[in-house]
């Protein structure tokens, strides 16, 4: 056996691919929203997996469910029927209250296989996203991300998609025609910088795809599972997406992603689309102890109570010379600073607190919705420090 807490660092540098910048830390336990590393250091975790983390590390009902299910089948591929993805199927659409969904491995499988069913179903080809959007990393979600530094050294990407400023209804509307398949769409838009929806914004964004007969694919692999204090974020801006992505929180940090799949995409045809891995009876099993969880619980209440309070408070107190807009929607927030955000992220890792940024100056908070609010508060009270010792 390798002596992993002194090798780790060494042996990760020797056999990286290279693409990850890694921070200076070796993480190797988790609990709640907590973090420890190799040396038994705890860190209030509001990166949160990446956004995987919605009811924090080693919950006990997600922990049972894999557990039990790991005992009982791991593969069943979709060549088969399965009574705990049969379960999970069903629940998962009447949460979402939509008929037919897709299962997959990750976020960006899920943007390919909703731009793939919009294509079919259409019979239309291009498609229009948003600027500052991000859908993943394979190349039909990359070509509706528009983040050039991803882009430029992979090209040429998928052709035939159009980018238009999030927020905008004049600029979408003028480039809607009839070759348009679908429009992707965030609710928040995350990794771009957190920037929410405006009101009514995406209440007009369905009105014109449908009267383009274009479909709308919205994407909550981010904000899904709770994350913004509704169980869909999309729940609170009162729209009904034709193509739904999901992934990151689904099932309790697993990899999985879905589509859901509404009413005006048409039949699919048997063998358009599939995948191996898609629907294994492993990650439905902690998607569905997930789902009750959030289901059962105050959680997502909780979340859109706490998220108000805490943006609200960050606004008001954070230095104005430091700080240009703090943004967000329940515990998904963006402290967008007048500086590069990187140093800060590294003072409050030391300070014990672990985040995310969104672009250069960005600060991201995705902490577990499960975190106690006494962690919460520390972390804003470690912020404010942070940001108030640097003026
Ligand atoms: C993270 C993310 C993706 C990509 O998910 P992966 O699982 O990394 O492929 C797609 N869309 C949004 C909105 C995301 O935040």
């Amino acid at each position: 056996m390798l002596d992993t807490t002194l090798d780790t660092l060494a042996l990760e540098q020797a056999h990286t691919s290279g693409v990850y910048m890694k921070r200076d830390l070796q993480i190797e336990r988790g609990e709640g929203a907590y973090l420890y590393d190799t040396t038994g250091r705890r860190y209030i975790d509001c990166v949160g997996g990446q956004g995987t983390a919605n009811l924090g590390h080693a919950h006990p009902a997600i922990v049972t469910a894999i557990q039990r299910q790991a005992a009982e089948l791991i593969s069943c591929p979709e060549l088969f029927h399965n009574p705990i993805r049969a379960q999970y199927q069903a629940a998962l659409c009447e949460a979402a209250g939509m008929n037919r969904v897709f299962l997959c491995n990750s976020g960006a499988e899920s943007v390919e296989a909703a731009i793939k069913f919009a294509r079919a179903s259409t019979g239309r080809t291009s498609i229009i996203s948003t600027m500052r959007g991000f859908h993943g990393r394979t190349f039909g979600a990359l070509s509706v991300t528009w983040n050039k530094s991803y882009r430029e050294p992979v090209e040429p990407l998928v052709p035939g998609v159009n980018f238009v400023p999030f927020n905008n209804l004049e600029r979408l509307q003028a480039a809607l025609n009839d070759t348009v398949a679908a429009v992707i769409i965030e609710v928040v838009q995350g990794e771009g910088g957190v920037y929410p929806a405006e009101q009514g914004y995406l209440q007009a964004v369905q009105e014109l795809c449908r009267e383009n007969g274009s479909l709308l694919i919205v994407d909550e692999v981010q904000t899904g599972f709770g994350r913004t204090g509704s169980l869909f974020a999309h729940q609170q801006d009162g729209i009904t997406p034709d193509l739904l992505c999901l992934a990151k929180s689904i099932a309790g940090g697993l990899p999985m992603g879905a589509v859901l799949i509404g009413d005006r995409v048409n039949t699919l045809a048997p063998s358009l689309h599939s995948s191996t891995f898609g629907g294994n009876p492993l990650v439905c099993a902690a998607a569905l102890a997930t789902l009750e969880v959030l289901q059962k619980t105050d959680v997502i209440e909780q979340t859109h109570q706490r998220g108000t309070a805490v943006i609200e408070h960050l606004r008001n107190a954070l230095p104005e010379t430091m700080v240009r807009e703090v943004r967000g929607r329940g515990l998904l927030i963006g402290i967008e600073l007048r500086d590069k955000a990187a140093p800060y992220l590294r003072r409050l890792q030391e300070e014990g607190v672990l985040v995310l940024t969104a672009g250069p100056t960005v600060l991201r908070l995705l902490p577990p919705l499960v975190i106690s609010d006494a962690d919460l508060w520390d972390v804003i009270a470690t912020i404010e420090r942070v940001l108030t010792d640097a003026v």
